[in-house]
C-alpha cells in the first residue's frame, strides 16, 4: 500500500543552507532578503510592487485597515471560501455580504453581485477557488460602476493566470498565502501585490506599527517618529529566505501540478458518480491547487465514507471548504444564516472530496489515486 499525503511542503538543501545562513549572522528581521522576495516575486508575477506580510490573513486585514474601513461599511465576499477572506473583513469592524458561488468552477457567482450592493458597499473580494481564475473583467466592470475596492485573494492563486496576466494584477489589490500545502512555502507568510506605488508604500509602514523610517533608514540607531497607526505584520528573513528559494522552483512545481491533474482527471474519466469543477481553458489558466471531485447525489451524503476508503487506502484527501463560509458556528450566530442558504456552495463543501495534485506525487501515484476512488465508489455501492 501507498501513502500519498494529500499535501507536502518540498524543502529542499538551498533552502535549508539558505535559513542556516540567516540562523548565522546577526539580521533575523528587517534585513535584505524581505526586500529581494519583494523583488523577485513581483518580477516572477509581473506585479508593479510587492509587499510581503505575515500570512494572507494578516496581508488582507492590513489592506482593509489601510483603507479604512469600518463599522457600517459591507463588503461583498464570496461564501465558497477559506474563513480567512470573510475574517479580514470582520477584524475592521466592517460586515461581510456573502454571494454564493457559481457550480462550474466555485468561483463567486458574478451575476448575483450586483444585487448583493448596497449604498454601503465598500469592496468585493474575490477567491480564484483552487486556483482556477474568477472572470476579473466582469468584476472590474462592476466594481468600476459602482466605486468599489477589488481584493483578490489569491491564497490558491499562485500561477493562475487570466488572459495571460497572473492573479492578483488584475484587481486593486491581490493577497497570497505561502502556509505549507500552498504552491509554495515560508512556512507562514504572505504577500500582497498592487498597482499603486502609495499604496504599496503606506502598506509598508502600516504592516511595521506605522513609524516614520525603517531601521536602515534611521540615521541615530534607536530614533524614529511614529506617524501612523500599525500593526506588527512583517515577513522575517528566515521566511523570505526560503521564499526566494521556493520561488526559483515555482515553474517546475506548477508544471507537475498540471501534468499531475491532467492525468488524474484522465483517470477519472468516464466515473458517473461524481462531477469534476471546470479547469483551465482557453483564456483561463488555473494554478492546479488540488482536483476536487463532487460526489452526486445520492453519494453527498456518504462522503465521509468515501474519504474513510481512501485514507485507509493511503490516499490522503482534504476538504474546500468544509462548509461555506456564512454556515460556520461564528457567521451563523451573528448574523443568523440558515444551512440552507448558498445551495451552490453548500453543494461543494458538503459534498466534495479534494484530492492531491502536487509536485511531491511520485510515479504511479496518480494512477493509485484514480483506482482507489473507484474502488470505495464501487465498496460502497455494496
Ligand atoms: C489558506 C487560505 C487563506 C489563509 O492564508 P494564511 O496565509 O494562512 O493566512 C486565505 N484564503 C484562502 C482562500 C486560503 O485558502
Amino acid at each position: 500500500m501507498r501513502t500519498i499525503p494529500f499535501g507536502k511542503p518540498i524543502i529542499g538543501d538551498s533552502e535549508k543552507a539558505a535559513v542556516l545562513e540567516v540562523l548565522s549572522g546577526t539580521t533575523l528581521v528587517h534585513g535584505p532578503l524581505a526586500k529581494e522576495f519583494e523583488a523577485r516575486f513581483a518580477e516572477y508575477t509581473g506585479a508593479p510592487h510587492a509587499v510581503s506580510a505575515a500570512s494572507c490573513t494578516a496581508a488582507m486585514h492590513l489592506v482593509y485597515f489601510h483603507l479604512g474601513y469600518g463599522p457600517g461599511d459591507e463588503i461583498i465576499v464570496p461564501a465558497q471560501t477559506h474563513t480567512a477572506t470573510a475574517h479580514a473583513v470582520e477584524l475592521t469592524g466592517a460586515t461581510p455580504v456573502f454571494v454564493d458561488c457559481e457550480p462550474r468552477t466555485g468561483n463567486i457567482d458574478i451575476a448575483a453581485i450586483e444585487a448583493a450592493i448596497t449604498p454601503r458597499t465598500r469592496a468585493i473580494a474575490v477567491v480564484h477557488f483552487l486556483g482556477m481564475p474568477v472572470d476579473m473583467p466582469a468584476v472590474l466592470d462592476i466594481a468600476r460602476r459602482h466605486g468599489l475596492f477589488v481584493m483578490e485573494d489569491c491564497a490558491l492563486a499562485m500561477g493562475t493566470r487570466l488572459d495571460g496576466v497572473h492573479a492578483g494584477l488584475l484587481g486593486d489589490a491581490g493577497c497570497f498565502s505561502f502556509y505549507p500545502v500552498k504552491h509554495m512555502t515560508t512556512a507562514e507568510g504572505g504577500m500582497i501585490t498592487v498597482r499603486d506605488g502609495v499604496l504599496a508604500e503606506a502598506l509598508q509602514r502600516k504592516k511595521a506599527f506605522g513609524v516614520d523610517r525603517t531601521v536602515n533608514e534611521r540615521k541615530i540607531p534607536g530614533i524614529y517618529d511614529v506617524t501612523l497607526l500599525g500593526f506588527n505584520y512583517r515577513m522575517n528573513e528566515i521566511e523570505a529566505a526560503i521564499g526566494i528559494e521556493q520561488l526559483k522552483r515555482m515553474d517546475g512545481f506548477l508544471e507537475s501540478r498540471a501534468a499531475n491533474d491532467a492525468s488524474l482527471r484522465a483517470g477519472l474519466a468516464g466515473i458517473d458518480e461524481i462531477d469534476l469543477l471546470e479547469t483551465s481553458h482557453d483564456r483561463f489558466t488555473s494554478s492546479y491547487y488540488c482536483l476536487s471531485v463532487v460526489l452526486k447525489d445520492r453519494w453527498r451524503d456518504r462522503r465521509d465514507d468515501v474519504i474513510r476508503q481512501l485514507n485507509r487506502q493511503g490516499v490522503g484527501t482534504s476538504v474546500y471548504y468544509p462548509r461555506p463560509v456564512p454556515h460556520m458556528s461564528y457567521y451563523r450566530d451573528k448574523y443568523g444564516y440558515s444551512l440552507d442558504t448558498f445551495p451552490n456552495a453548500a453543494r461543494i463543501s458538503y459534498g466534495s472530496i479534494a484530492l492531491p495534485v502536487g509536485p511531491h506525487l511520485q510515479d504511479g501515484d496518480v494512477s493509485y489515486i484514480a483506482e482507489a476512488l473507484k474502488s470505495a465508489l464501487s465498496l460502497e455501492i455494496k
